[in-house]
């Protein structure tokens, strides 16, 4: 290894002569070390070569990023020490004469320089001998040192403060300035400011914010000789030659030869003429791409390329890949961004208190950003979007406990009655309760007896038999005097349950009313006044419950079912009809029903600490749903397991899908299903149809039907998706099954499974994509909706599986409710403790923050 320590020990005399100026090389020390270890190894003949190579080129590649002249000297210094001993250790270098090296006998050591007398190092270890040397010789210099052990060992700044670039001039921060427009930027003129537009950058802030897509890394630098096909690699190099051919189309090929001194590479663009004038022979360049092949020799196609003395942007480094919009080449989005990252995201303001930046270990604002576009590493890139997504989730989690906080505010009126009043209703069930509805039921006996007002989340999945735990908290806001509401989110889910609590409650003595679009008109102004003088004790609805002209004497208890198909806003609609008769701000309890169940995370995002409750156990004689996934060409095999089922008495769906977005079509694509079906298909069955552009009493009758066993098989479209629920049926099919989404599909098949029979799911796809193959699949494998909810979420992400509207939720860009949890514990936890301190935000130090917290709900809908 003589060879490439005599190289090594010239660059550094050489460095030491300049200064200290990381300018012995071209490139710098950093680029250096790359080529020189490689070497180094292929010459190095034992362990002990490899280790000292391996030490040095440490020492090497972190040069560019010690503080200052000082520092600098020292490992130079320490590292020319280490090289004169070596060389006075053994004989001079005979290069390339005998054959193996002659094991080492230990050469007389030098005097040591130290107070410490050492004995001769050579039988110790060469690390250990350098690590000594390098602390011997002062306390400074193992300050130093452990500045190097610091978590980021080679982004080689330090927590914090320190993370701003050393030379750049601290600017304070600049809100007002950010807001101006990118064409603030030297080279944004009005054209690129338009393109920028369609990306929906106009500040200068919002550009810094236009996170990269993803990155390339090309931080792995090789010599030529090294290259292997197929890696993604950096060289750096001198141009030896540049040609320019022509296609038989003559199109234009640019073809440059590389060499690096340990060999040569082709580089080929394809149709960039001007290329020719700006790679000339004798450049320094840097390339980076991938490895390829053609006619047996490895080439870069189209690679990366910079001139060496340029700081690194494209090439030798994690690059940032932008989303682009026509006419903004991936190279000028770059360079823009290069810009605006220097010269701008020092003035970004940060609006994290800086005891819980430092507490957290998270880096600053600033360098978050600048780390983000332009990684110095893996590591420094993680902990950037890892501040960032902090971020968004700390401002959720305080927007959510604040809306939590004035949710408590209110008052609630507490409606509790006797067990044994309770025991008539419980007496009246067909059925014992599980266990699980027993506790849940005490669970909201007890905060409706509470007079702050109840926020409960009641999660059961498909069939748990939520309804009944709904309907013992509506007995008891009757029987303690108040008004009950229960919206649903279809009408033939609410005349559903209409019907079911009619036959249970109306014996009880309670009145019972349903209310839907289409009640007709007498009728309704009926509803109407029994609601406000308070005869009508229980109602069940639709949106049409949420009226303006709805009015209740007294609400106790409102409760919502399957809450994801409601807005944020109708929620809040509804609880806003709290009882009105002694005019104070008191609200109604209020409870959410949703099978879909919601994974803790996001249950914690979305909700706060909103208290949940969850239907854990499904009624006895329960069984799994057989789920089966069939082609179309397989139809057939559906049909005679419809018509074996029908013929044992069961009854059976078929589910059409979603032709469109639009009631109208989907309805006629489902009456010629029906007609061809009933006609062609099952002329012995009988087959009734509903879909959403029937009149109410048609769908009416036609559920009817169905419910009473007078019809075999029901023709639907997706407007039987929730709640409907007829024990006696078996079977499922569901067409077209890849144009539904995994919960809704899950909640189809809740439609059967609901009685004593064994029930199946036939789906029906063809040519399915990749997606919904998961969909389906996921389907097939498991029955538990919260194993589906997960991957839902997994394959969909939140924004869409909620839609944005319905969670209520502000936009997240970076931080993800499945994948950050550990990052969301810590933003709560954080918004929790700010919110004791200082509940409005009115202390000076967090200005800043209360207004990103509101920029960041702007728009955004009350969750609590
Ligand atoms: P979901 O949670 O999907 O809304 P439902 O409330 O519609 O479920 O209940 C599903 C079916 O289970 C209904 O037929 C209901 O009568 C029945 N059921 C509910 N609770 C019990 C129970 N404890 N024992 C037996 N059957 C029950
Ligand atoms: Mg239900």
């Amino acid at each position: 290894m003589d060879r490439a320590l005599k190289r090594l020990e010239r660059v550094l005399e050489l460095e030491k002569q300049q200064g200290y100026q990381n300018k012995a090389v071209v490139g710098g020390i950093r680029q250096f070390a790359v080529f020189w270890v490689s070497q180094a190894r292929d010459e190095a003949t034992d362990e002990g070569d490899l280790a000292l190579a391996e030490q040095i080129s440490q020492v090497l590649m972190d040069y560019n990023q010690l503080p200052g002249t000082q520092a600098r000297a020292k490992a130079i210094d320490s590292l020319l020490t280490h090289l004169e001993r070596r060389q006075a250790r053994r004989p001079a270098a005979t290069p390339a004469a005998g054959p193996a090296k002659p094991a080492e006998p230990p050469p007389p050591a030098p005097p040591p320089k130290t107070k410490t007398p050492t004995p001769a190092p050579a039988p110790v270890p060469v690390q250990q001998t350098m690590a000594e040397e390098a602390r011997e010789s002062d306390e400074e210099q193992e300050e130093f040192e452990e500045d190097f052990e610091e978590e980021t060992p080679h982004d080689g700044r330090g927590e914090l403060d320190e993370e701003v670039e050393p030379d750049t001039p601290r600017v304070p921060a600049d809100p007002g300035a950010l807001a101006k427009p990118v064409t603030t930027l030297k080279g944004v003129g009005q054209k690129i400011a338009e393109k920028l537009n369609k990306l929906d950058v106009e500040t200068i802030w919002e550009l810094l914010y236009l996170f990269p897509r993803r990155y390339d890394d090309y931080t792995l630098l090789k010599p030529i000789s090294k290259l292997q096909y197929g890696e993604q690699v950096t060289v750096i190099g001198t141009i030896w030659q540049t040609k320019v051919r022509r296609t038989r189309t003559n199109q234009p090929i640019i073809e440059s030869i590389i060499n690096d001194g340990t060999g040569s590479v082709q580089a080929t663009w394809f149709n960039q003429p001007w290329l020719a004038e700006q790679l000339p022979a004798g450049m320094q360049i840097v390339l980076s791409g991938k490895v390829e092949m053609f006619l047996g020799r490895l080439v870069f196609n189209s690679p990366e390329w910079e001139p060496l003395e340029l700081e690194p942007l494209r090439t030798r480094r994690i690059v940032p890949i932008y989303p682009l919009t026509e006419g903004l080449t991936a190279a000028k989005m770059r360079e823009l961004m290069q810009r605006a990252v220097k010269e701008w995201s020092t003035r970004v303001p940060d609006p994290l208190p800086v005891d819980i930046r430092k507490g957290r270990r998270l880096y600053s604002l600033p360098h978050a950003i600048q780390q983000m576009h332009f990684p110095d590493s893996h590591e420094s890139m993680r902990r950037a979007r890892q501040r960032l997504a902090y971020d968004e989730l700390f401002l959720l989690q305080l927007g959510v406990q604040r809306q939590r906080q004035d949710w408590q505010s209110h008052n609630g009126a507490p409606l509790t009655i006797e067990q044994e009043q309770f025991a008539v209703f419980l007496n009246a069930l067909p059925f014992q309760l599980t266990g699980a509805q027993q506790r849940v039921i005490d669970e909201i006996r007890a905060d409706v007896g509470r007079n702050r007002p109840m926020n409960r989340l009641l999660q059961g999945d498909v069939g748990s038999g939520k309804t009944i735990v709904a309907a013992a908290a509506m007995v008891t806001a009757a029987w303690a005097g108040a008004q009950a509401a229960l919206m649903a989110p279809t009408e033939i889910l609410a005349e559903q349950h209409y019907r079911g609590l009619c036959s249970l409650l109306e014996p009880l003595g309670l009145k019972v009313a349903l209310l839907t679009g289409s009640t007709p008109s007498a009728e309704r102004q009926a509803i109407y006044s029994g609601l406000a003088d308070g005869s009508i004790q229980i109602v069940i609805g639709t949106h049409a419950l949420i009226q303006p002209v709805v009015a209740f004497r007294r609400l106790g208890v409102a409760i919502i079912d399957e809450q994801h198909r409601f807005g944020v806003d109708q929620r809040a609609a509804l609880r806003q009809k709290g009882p009105s008769d002694n005019g104070d701000a008191i609200s109604p309890h209020l409870l959410v029903m949703s099978a879909t169940p919601i994974p803790r995370t996001l249950a914690l995002s979305l909700y706060g600490d909103l208290d949940l409750s969850s239907l854990d156990e499904m009624p006895p004689g329960r069984q799994e749903i057989k789920t089966r996934w069939l082609r179309a060409s397989e139809r057939e095999r559906a049909y005679n397991f419809i018509r074996r089922q029908t013929a044992e008495g069961r009854q059976a769906f078929i589910i059409y899908p979603l032709v469109e977005e639009s009631d109208m079509i989907d309805a006629r694509a489902a009456v010629e299903e029906y007609e061809r079906l009933s006609r062609e298909v099952f002329p012995d069955r009988r087959v009734g149809l509903v879909h959403g552009r029937l009149r109410a009493d048609e769908k009416e009758s036609a559920m009817r039907a169905f419910v009473n066993h007078e019809t075999d098989m029901l023709v639907a479209t997706s407007v039987i998706e929730v709640g409907v629920d007829v024990p006696n049926s078996s079977v499922i099919v569901i067409e077209g099954a890849d144009r539904f989404g995994l919960a809704q599909l899950h909640q189809f098949r809740g439609r059967v499974g609901r009685g004593q029979h064994q029930s199946y799911c036939i789906l029906i796809a063809e040519d399915v994509s990749a997606d919904a193959e998961q969909r389906l699949a996921a389907l097939e494998a498991t029955n538990d909706g919260f194993v589906l909810a997960e991957r839902d979420l997994e394959l969909r992400g939140p924004g869409e599986f909620f839609g944005r509207r319905q969670s209520g939720l502000p936009e997240l860009r970076l931080a993800s409710l499945l994948h950050d949890s550990d990052v969301l514990i810590m933003a709560q936890e954080d918004a929790a403790a700010i919110f004791a301190d200082d509940p409005q935000l009115e202390r000076p130090e967090h200005q800043y923050l209360r207004k990103s917290l509101e920029d960041f709900w702007e728009g955004a809908a009350d969750v609590s």
